[in-house]
């Protein structure tokens, strides 16, 4: 066989290097719950809290069933629901705006910035005024999400929550493992939701999350509020709550990956660094704020515009190499959100860079077991279609 035929295939994700790295660990692991039967709540389930928490450096983790409900339990535990705002990106992923609707609250859309895609910081003040002024809905909350593994404002964020009497949850499922000014995601919201997602920074089998705080009554609040509400013993319903539980055989998983989580984190940058090296000079590609370190949960550049993308594209398909429009679409021009956006600041400004930015973002294969040739064969790809 030659070099060509034996050479990996180029995967936006992939899943099975990683594998092949722990399979042996995995399956002790996996035996081991099947042999103990304590499939809900078993000892890995704690055992994967006290290590999430340690990496992160905050005080608390609970493990939840996604990344979704993780939002869901964090935004029930501040009793968020009918009349109140909760003030997220419109350009992120539906969960952020899906979870304030199942409430009863209503999502308002804030534009993003060009630079870091994530929440702008006028913008978000310039909303919470005018909803304010509109005297319908309370400002309750601020979703910042970390868009591709960015790490939004969050200074910036928690010094307005601070001053509107306001709720900060970090969506941090893109971006588990980033840092800002040295402190890892996870200590910077009230509280922040993970998703174990399988082509997240840190991936179980399957669907999974978890909430971090440092907050000892919120972390209480989670863990009843994911087993149905229960109160101090296990027939005590003391509030409505889910079943929104972390499965042990996804907490057995989780373990054997976190020990891989540093090194794969420090592979993500390389990559981006050697993406960077290639495409700075031929499209805009992601940088990081000062003080700011990326999880590179994706790598998404912008080209100029839909036209060019499309022809991006095609080149590189016919190179077999993959890409993705993370997201084609602002959220509040899903038919879903349409009728909550109109209704959350009637005539409200525009939303011009989410607008934008979903006809001009291309992201790019993004794992931590890409090598530095097959950066090269990308990169070579995607100029190709310029
Ligand atoms: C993946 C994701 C979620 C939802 O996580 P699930 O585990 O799939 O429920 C929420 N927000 C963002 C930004 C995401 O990327």
């Amino acid at each position: 066989m030659n070099a060509e035929t034996t050479a990996r295939p180029i995967s936006l994700f992939d899943m099975q290097a990683q594998q092949a790295l722990i399979r042996a660990e995995m399956n002790t692991r996996i035996a081991h719950v099947l042999d103990s039967g304590a499939f809900v709540n078993g000892p890995e389930v704690r055992e994967v809290e006290e290590k999430l928490a340690a990496f992160a450096g905050a005080k608390h983790a609970v493990g939840v069933s996604s990344g979704t409900d993780a939002l869901q339990i964090a935004m029930m535990a501040e009793n968020i629901g009918r009349g109140d705002a909760v003030f997220l990106p419109a350009f992120t992923y539906t969960a952020t705006a899906e979870v304030p609707l199942v409430l009863g609250a209503t999502p308002v859309f804030v534009d993003v910035a060009e630079d870091g895609f994530n929440i702008d910081i006028a913008d978000l003040k310039r909303r919470i005024a005018l909803v304010k002024a509109g005297g319908r809905l309370r400002p309750r909350a601020v979703v910042g999400v970390d868009l591709y593994g960015l790490p939004a404002d969050w200074p910036a964020i928690l010094e307005i929550c601070r001053e509107e009497g306001m709720f900060a949850l970090d969506d941090a499922a893109q971006a588990f493992g980033g840092a800002l000014d040295g402190r890892r995601l996870g200590v910077w919201g009230h509280a922040t939701a993970l998703s174990f997602y399988p082509t997240k920074t840190l991936g179980c089998y399957g669907d999974g999350g978890a909430l971090l705080t440092d907050d000892a009554d919120r972390a209480e609040l989670y863990r009843s509020l994911r087993t149905h509400g229960e109160g101090k013993t296990r027939y005590e319903v003391q509030r409505t709550g889910m079943n929104g539980r972390l499965d042990t055989l996804q907490a057995a998983i989780l373990l054997c990956k976190l020990p891989l989580m540093e090194q794969e984190l420090a592979s993500r940058a390389r990559i981006a660094g050697w993406y960077a090296e290639r495409l700075g000079n031929h499209v805009v590609v992601p940088r990081e704020r000062a003080g700011a370190q990326s999880a590179w949960g994706l790598y998404t550049v912008l080209l100029p515009d839909a036209a060019t993308r499309e022809r991006v594209q095609g080149a590189m398909r016919e190179r077999a190499v993959p890409s993705a429009i993370y997201y084609p679409k602002p959220l509040h021009h899903q038919p879903a959100y349409a009728a909550a956006h109109a209704a959350g600041i009637p005539g409200g400004p525009a939303l011009s860079v989410s607008e934008a930015l979903c006809g001009r973002v291309l992201s790019l294969p993004m794992h931590p077991y890409l090598d530095e040739g097959q950066v090269s064969t990308i990169a070579e790809a995607l100029i190709a279609g310029l």
